[in-house]
């Protein structure tokens, strides 16, 4: 079983990628059998976006990820936000130290500044130039007793460490430029005493028992950094794979007018969680099965490692694809799924403003919701949203004032008429009347054609759409018959 995390920093709010990340971690957690945990890394107050968090929280229970250990649930390895876990950074930070594996670094900033511009004029790699790693340890002790402002960096190893990526192989970190004296000690306490991102990733990775961690590969290069850390505490690193950017067809980073926009805004668009959660397993993960149609418990059944090298396209026009295609399974199912889609409709023909404030005098039945479902049902492999879908029907909901003129064949509209014979509105009546009609014509095939057409034209006043035998029967007679210019009681 494996121990997976989302570790997402309260600095912002669940984006496509931030997702998928989340998404990967949680299906492979559910697969094995295993726990998947959502850690907080606060440890960047300043860019601390106050209501991140339970914007977080609610995104992802929306998305249907629940975490079996962190913030609200609890858990054995708790706590699960680093602000709360400051005492255990220090703690380990003095681990290192003690061994030789970390030192105090009391340089100032302006030194830092000005060796970076030095460096960087020279065309040399800006790090730090270890002035402070031979500074003895009982004066190291001494000016950190007399509280001199320092932080505390890892002493890299010469060569930086190698790691076997789950999906890239053996990952190298870029040679050292020419030969030069380059260390890329990272920093793991603040001169506040507060962690950085490193240490407090690596021991709480190490501390919550994380077997797997798949993460963007913006963090491939922090990658070595960590793997020198589990190093240095003698700890068994957990296993990485790191997953390729999410870009646009023109190949660029996505951004916020391409859909990089706060999850919530793909809810406020009326996507189904079970859409999105699909649409975003399929960004860079690849699977054996015939159809790429998954809900979320199909994915984690269908769950396996395999992730494609480097970037991923993202297409929205797949987005909308898997959208029609649950909203069909949802309408099979008839559950709460197909009732929240009847509630969206519902409320948009209510809206006063709107324009479908007559609509309740269609409704045979007494229910207008059921009426509503009805049309749900039959479209459903065409609905996207509720605005989209009520467009789309919009001759469902709107009485048709003006009857169609029809030019194709003028003896049809008046042989239409003789549906108003049928004792019963049944599908196998109407379906039989409608081939009496096309009998009595001359012409085969052309008869049936224009039979078809002047019905859909008459009834929908349109050229395509729902099947019309459905349009039919939600009407339901007197509608029909009306749109057909037949005057009944
Ligand atoms: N806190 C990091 C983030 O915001 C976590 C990166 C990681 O998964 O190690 O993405």
């Amino acid at each position: 079983p494996a121990r997976t995390r989302f570790a997402p920093s309260p600095t912002g709010y669940l984006h496509l990628g931030s997702l998928r990340t989340a998404l990967f971690n949680y299906l492979l957690a559910k697969r094995t059998g295993g726990q998947f945990l959502l850690r907080i890394e606060d440890t960047d107050q300043k860019r601390t976006i106050p209501d991140a968090e339970l914007r977080l929280f609610r995104d992802l229970r929306w998305a249907g990820l629940q975490w079996d250990e962190g913030p609200e649930v609890g858990g054995p390895y708790g706590p699960y936000k680093q602000s709360e876990r400051s005492a255990l950074y220090k703690e380990h930070a003095q681990h290192l130290l003690d061994s030789g594996n970390a030192y105090r670094c009391f340089c100032s900033t302006e030194r830092l500044h000005k060796l970076a511009e030095s460096r960087h004029r020279m065309g040399l790699a800006t790090d730090y130039d270890r002035a402070c790693a031979s500074i003895p340890q009982e004066e190291s002790d001494d000016r950190a007793y007399k509280h001199e402002s320092h932080v505390v960096r890892l002493r890299m190893p010469d060569e930086s460490p190698q790691y076997n990526d789950l999906i890239y192989g053996t990952f190298k970190p870029l040679k050292q430029r020419r030969g030069e004296q380059s260390f890329e000690d990272p920093i793991l306490l603040k001169s506040d005493g507060l962690p950085t991102y490193h240490l407090a990733n690596v021991v709480d990775d190490h501390l919550m028992a994380i077997t797997h961690v798949i993460r963007g590969s913006e963090w491939m290069p922090s990658t070595p950094k960590h793997i020198a850390m589990y190093n240095a505490f003698g700890w068994t690193p957990p296993q990485f794979a790191h997953v390729g950017l999410l870009v646009d067809e023109q190949g660029n980073k996505l951004s916020k007018r391409n859909f990089d926009t706060d999850i919530s805004a793909f809810g406020e668009m009326e996507i189904f969680p079970e859409t999105l959660t699909n649409f975003a397993a399929l960004l860079g993960w690849s699977h054996h099965e015939k159809s790429d149609v998954m809900d979320l418990d199909t994915l984690v059944k269908n769950f396996s490692m395999k992730f494609t090298r480097g970037n991923t396209t993202v297409t929205f026009g797949k987005l909308h694809f898997l959208q029609r295609k649950h909203a069909a399974i949802r309408a099979n199912a008839g559950g709460e799924g197909l009732q929240e889609m009847v509630q969206n409709v519902a409320k948009l023909l209510q809206d006063p403003e709107g324009p479908y404030q007559e609509w309740r005098q269609l409704v045979r039945s007494p229910l207008p919701e059921r009426y509503i479902e009805k049309i749900i049902q039959s479209d459903a492999e065409n609905y996207t949203n509720a605005n989209e879908f009520v467009y789309r029907n919009s001759f469902m909901f709107t009485p048709l004032r003006h009857p169609a003129s029809f030019t194709d064949a003028e003896d049809v509209p008046t042989r239409a008429k003789s549906l108003v014979d049928l004792s019963e509105w049944t599908k196998e009546n109407l379906m039989q009347k409608v081939r009496e009609i096309i009998d009595t014509r001359p012409g085969g095939k052309k008869a049936s054609k224009d039979v078809y057409h002047y019905l859909r034209k008459a009834l929908t006043d349109r050229e395509e759409g729902m099947r019309i035998y459905d349009v039919m029967l939600i009407l339901g007679r007197k509608e029909c018959l009306r749109r057909l210019g037949v005057e009944v009681e």
